[in-house]
């Protein structure tokens, strides 16, 4: 048997209603915000990765999935979003655009050679958001409140977000003077991870997982004490358009993230729910004002987020909410070859009005057609026999009520239509089939 590859994971039919829902409720989100969707390529020119998230990342380093193509060009899978969102501004020159800032959205597969555990796989869907051209501080306030209301949408409680600044250029440097100063003589006691990334990119010692309690690290100076004036200033400015939006926020000094590219404003999404295991965090972002410069483009300031959809999955199932398949309509039971044909001219004639439908295709006996039905939730059954046939009529069962009533073909879609308005109106707009209706 050919299995999946380690770490990826198929969406069964069973589960990619959950997976629609959450893109439902992302697409309305975005267009609240006045954010458009950008589809990307999956893979792209392994360069773009190196030079974006960083040669000294943990993720260039050890987990991107890189080939050689039969051109021999070396490519990768794209473990990010952000990246080919600025290749593709700058190539489309989209930059140049009347009306900035650009508002871009992305939700789409993921590659990073990790080690594989819940809430972590090889291949993962992220649902990311993209504000560019603005420096202002209000964007990333902005892009705070798309993220929250994305969870408010999706009812998750519990969630925590954590805010830090790295500051500009100048702040970024300064920093990292002090921290590598502080760090040479305290480097042995920490992990052989940290000793590396000392050497590489010492600000990635503050994200260590095996270190996190050392004091070494909690002593240490942090990105918020070395911020220019004009980064302090733009970082109160965030902080005053979160206060006046009412959204509570947590200052984090060590929150560092684990991409190069970052300046100014990080923030991260944290939940605490059992169903996320030790992955509580769900999604983060931050401000990159030089990443389109870095990549060839013009100085074109930008702030951006992303959430692991799997992981927003994994918290909706600490709501309790369990999968329901979606109910249909109507099942139609036909007896015997001539009612079978008539079977598909009727149940054409139904869905091209809206009904979701379906039949046997088993050549089950009766008892197995209202069996099926059952399984698939049909609202009403079709039962349509040689003598319904001769007299142009089919029977309608209510499957709630258990009233079965004779309908004429031609009145079959009004009858239908009508019984489930009645009902609508009944349970008050609560159920599946009332909701696209009323
Ligand atoms: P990052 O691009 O590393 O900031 O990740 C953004 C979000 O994507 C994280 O907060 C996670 O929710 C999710 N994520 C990152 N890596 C993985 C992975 N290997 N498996 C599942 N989700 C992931």
């Amino acid at each position: 048997m050919i299995t999946k590859i380690k770490g990826t994971q198929d969406i069964l039919p069973a589960e990619s209603r959950r997976w629609q829902d959450l893109e439902d409720v992302i697409f309305q989100v975005s267009r609240l915000y006045g954010f458009r969707e950008i589809r990307t390529p999956i893979f792209e020119a392994s360069e773009l990765f190196h030079r974006s998230v960083g040669d000294t990342s943990d993720i260039v380093k050890k987990e991107t999935y890189d080939f050689a193509d039969r051109g021999d060009r070396m490519v990768t899978l794209r473990p990010e979003g952000t990246a080919s969102v600025v290749r593709s501004v700058i190539e489309n020159k989209l930059y140049a655009e009347p009306s900035l800032p650009l508002k871009m959205y992305y939700v789409g597969p993921m590659f990073r050679y990790e080690r594989p555990q819940k809430g972590r796989q090889r291949q993962f869907h992220q649902f990311g958001a993209e504000a560019m051209g603005s420096y202002s501080p209000q964007v990333d306030a902005e892009m705070i409140a798309y993220a929250t209301t994305l969870l408010a949408a999706l009812r998750l409680p519990k969630v925590r977000v954590k805010i830090n600044s790295l500051g500009d250029t100048p702040s970024k440097a300064l920093y990292r003077d002090q921290l590598m100063a502080y760090l040479q003589p305290r480097i042995d006691g920490l992990c052989e991870d940290c000793r590396a990334r000392f050497l590489d990119n010492p600000l990635r010692v503050l994200d260590c997982k095996v270190d996190k309690e050392s004091p070494i690290l909690a002593e240490a100076p942090k990105p918020l004490d070395f911020l220019t004036p004009e980064a302090k200033a733009h970082f109160e400015a965030v902080l005053g358009h979160l206060r006046g939006m009412g959204l509570e926020v947590q200052i984090d000094k060590s929150l560092v993230r684990g991409l190069d590219y970052y300046t100014h404003t990080v923030f991260e999404l944290e939940a605490d729910l059992p169903t996320l295991g030790a992955q509580a965090t769900i999604g983060g972002g931050g401000r990159y004002n030089d990443l389109v410069e870095t990549l060839g483009g013009p100085s074109f300031p930008a702030v951006g987020f992303a959430f692991g959809m799997e992981r927003l999955l994994l918290a909706l199932e600490s709501l309790g909410e369990a999968e329901k398949p979606e109910p249909i309509h109507a099942f139609l039971i036909a007896l015997g070859e001539g009612a079978r044909t008539k079977a598909s001219e009727l149940l054409l004639r139904l869905r091209h009005g809206g009904l979701i439908c379906d039949t046997d295709f088993m050549d089950r006996p009766l008892k197995g057609q209202f069996k099926q039905a059952e399984r698939l939730g049909a609202r009403f059954c079709l039962i349509l026999g040689d003598d319904e046939l001769a007299k142009g009529v089919i029977n309608v069962k209510d499957t709630e009520t258990g009233v079965q009533e004779t309908v004429e073909w031609a009145q079959l879609y009004p009858y239908l239509v009508q019984k489930i308005r009645e009902h609508a109106h009944h349970c008050g707009g609560e159920c599946a089939d009332c909701s696209e209706d009323c």
